[in-house]
């Protein structure tokens, strides 16, 4: 379903450089960037700080926009997306930029970090919450969802658990759930985490962004989880407002 889209989208892009023309040499660093952005409509946003961080393509809050490294070279329409995914005032068109930001493959510079590995003592936990993820698959998905490995993370602390997207490069997707969280909150409060992470990937293998918006909310009040992304759910008024993150991994807090 993902291939099918990037290779839609890949086909829409050759066509579309052709269209636009390689007049525009690739910007070089977060100023050209910055510079190429605002020439095609960009306003808000008077910084721009490039990242190497491989679970985040785009965030922006205050007037800083972050965008990977990986955009520099990214074709006209995937720039335009990263505009509209800032400036876009209806969801359905901040949406379809969101799809053509993810689609736009990132070459990684530097070899991925190696993963964790589940600590020998934890292991039989990881395969316990595996046999509960087959189940939630079955309960909640109609069993559609892939097999994907659990991890249990003694390094994670302040998040409760978080799922991660396999990469084109061929890194597997991935749900972590931290240990102190089980210690912490009990079995109970663990599975809902693992829930909260499966959303999420239902989220990735249905081609829809990965993120805590509408429809994570829609999808987690129907398999019967809080729709939020922290445990708790802190109301800060404003605090978020205007910023956001576009990326492949999503961590559910404590
Ligand atoms: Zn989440």
């Amino acid at each position: 379903m993902l291939r099918t889209l990037t290779r839609l989208l890949r086909g829409r892009r050759d066509s579309a450089q052709l269209d636009f023309g390689l007049a525009d040499a690739a910007p070089k660093n977060a100023d050209e960037l910055l510079a190429r952005l605002r020439g095609l409509g960009l306003t808000r946003l008077h910084r721009c700080k490039l990242t190497r961080n491989r679970n985040v393509m785009v965030s922006f809050g205050g007037d800083e926009l972050r965008v990977h490294e990986g955009y520099l070279d990214a074709p006209e329409p995937v720039l335009r997306a990263i505009v509209t995914f800032v400036e876009g005032t209806t969801r359905a068109e901040r949406r379809a930029a969101q799809r053509v930001i993810v689609a736009h493959p990132i070459r990684a510079a530097r070899a991925p970090a190696r993963r964790d590995r589940t600590h020998p003592d934890d292991v039989a936990v990881a395969e316990k919450l595996a046999a509960w993820h087959q189940r939630f698959n079955v309960r909640h998905f109609h069993g559609r969802l892939r097999h994907v490995p659990i991890r249990v993370s003694r390094r994670m602390k302040s998040r409760l658990g978080h799922y991660t997207a396999g990469t084109s490069g061929g890194e597997s997707a991935e749900i972590a759930i931290s240990r102190a969280h089980l210690r912490r909150h009990g079995w109970e409060e663990t599975l809902h985490t693992l829930l909260h992470e499966m959303v999420h990937q239902w989220q990735d293998e249905t081609s829809r962004t990965i993120d805590h918006g509408a429809t994570f909310r829609a999808k987690a009040r129907e398999v019967g989880i809080a729709p939020y992304a922290r445990r708790v759910l802190a109301t800060r008024p404003g605090r978020a407002e205007g910023s956001q993150t576009l990326g492949r991994r999503a961590a559910r807090d404590g």
